[in-house]
């Protein structure tokens, strides 16, 4: 099936540095099928016009293409209505608005904000500024050895004084799932609200936020084939309105006095200025496009891969994996370094076989410093239109790059 699916991926089709292409670094960011690419060309070609602001045809049309996006996502993630997804940039911005309009608000000196140590720093910085801005105190769930947050953390850090918990559903760096449920259901016995960061989920397995009860949940758009600048926060409805806008200008107003403004309805309060209409419309086209594969096949493809590349590089000795083993407690991405060689040099020579990796400290410095690897590890992470030549290849650039360093090949 994943042959099939490449064929969609013209950017796969090449050769580098005389190798045939091979990608492994989807949890970055994923590339775009043809059908998104033509999605956004489109738009381009037949509609562009700023939405929402002018009264004619293609005005209208910009605005049809936009807010059909907003239905498309609240189906795909199960949320109640329209009003509860808020179009932002990217993950970040989604926890930056969560953090500035919930966080300075409702956050007061003694309170508790609870996130685990897995976080990517954008589920992370935010927190610290907000800690530190109100005299809050930040506090962590650590993990256990497979990479997971255990039932003790969970039941000993959420206590009565946590007032927001926000934790990561995968791992950008182990790609652990983590037992989101039980954090939302632990933080809401305590009368906190319970955030999540769908970044590296939401694209890998199918995802109802209605039925995890999150107050609020973020992701972007670039990890599931959409185009850059478009990312998603989920937000209850009722959370969302008590929140005040975190960008003011344009199109998020109701009526403006020289001295006063009154704010206009969800979602347009949290969308100020002229927003990202092309990125909605590869957005549409992106969850079409995996609506139309299915989730679970979504799921099925990576966890074959991951299974078969996991096996392979056991059977390396000079391989060390980190966190879980088990394709049952993870998603897409491995992580691992190799004995006597740097990432940054593993990452080198792979990539003189035209094989990409990610490697360093995968924007969560904390997780890394946890873990004991601070000079960083290697990330492969896979997405459908990954193939077994795929894990050949990096096997295969593995053995080469510890030849090349004189190593012999075990
Ligand atoms: N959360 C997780 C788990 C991520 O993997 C990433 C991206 N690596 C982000 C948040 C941030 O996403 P973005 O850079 O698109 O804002």
């Amino acid at each position: 099936m994943n042959k099939e699916i490449k064929k969609d991926f013209p950017i796969l089709d090449q050769e580098i540095h005389g190798h045939r292409f091979t990608y492994l670094d989807s949890a970055a960011t994923t590339q775009k099928p043809i059908a998104v690419l033509e999605a956004v060309n489109d738009y381009y070609k037949n509609y562009n016009a700023n939405p929402h602001r002018g009264a004619y045809y293609l005005s209208e049309k910009s605005t049809e293409i936009y807010e059909n996006t907003r239905t498309v996502v609240k189906e795909f993630i199960g949320a109640k209505n329209e009003k509860e997804i808020i179009f932002v940039k990217n993950a970040t911005e989604a926890f930056n608005l969560l953090a500035h309009s919930y966080g300075m608000n409702f956050i007061k000196e003694g309170d508790e904000i609870v996130i685990s140590v897995a976080e990517h720093h954008s589920n992370l910085v935010p927190w610290q500024q907000v800690a530190k801005a109100k005299g809050a105190l930040l506090k962590y769930l650590y993990l256990d050895e497979e990479g997971i947050i255990t039932e003790e953390e969970i039941a000993n850090k959420i206590t009565n004084k946590t007032k927001i918990v926000s934790v990561t559903h995968v791992s950008n760096v182990l790609g652990t799932i983590q037992p989101i449920k039980k954090i939302i259901e632990k933080a809401h016995s305590v009368g906190a609200v319970a955030f999540i960061d769908i970044a590296q989920s939401v694209p890998h397995m199918k995802i109802d936020v209605s039925q995890l009860d999150a107050d609020a949940a973020v992701f972007s758009g670039h990890k599931m084939l959409a185009p850059m600048g478009i990312g998603v926060l989920y937000g209850k409805e009722e959370l969302l309105e008590k929140m005040p806008p975190f960008m003011c200008g344009g199109d998020m107003i109701e009526y403006v006095t020289e001295q006063d403004t009154t704010f206009a309805e969800l979602p347009n309060k949290f969308e100020g200025g002229t927003q990202n209409v092309e990125g909605a419309a590869g957005l549409t086209s992106a969850i079409q496009y995996l609506n139309e594969i299915g989730m679970d096949n979504v799921e099925q493809i990576e966890d074959e891969l991951v299974s078969e590349t996991l096996k392979r590089l056991e059977e390396l000795p000079f391989v060390t994996v980190y966190g879980t083993k088990d394709t049952k407690k993870k998603s897409g991405v491995i992580s691992f370094n190799v004995e006597g060689i740097h990432p940054h040099d593993v990452a080198s020579i792979l990539d003189s076989y035209g094989v990409a990796i990610r490697v360093g400290r995968h924007c969560a410095y904390p997780l890394l410093n946890y873990m004991g690897v601070n000079a960083g590890t290697c990330r492969v992470s896979f997405y459908i239109y990954n193939t077994m030549e795929d894990v050949e290849a990096l096997i295969e650039g593995l053995k080469n790059t510890r030849k090349w360093l004189g190593y012999g090949s075990k």
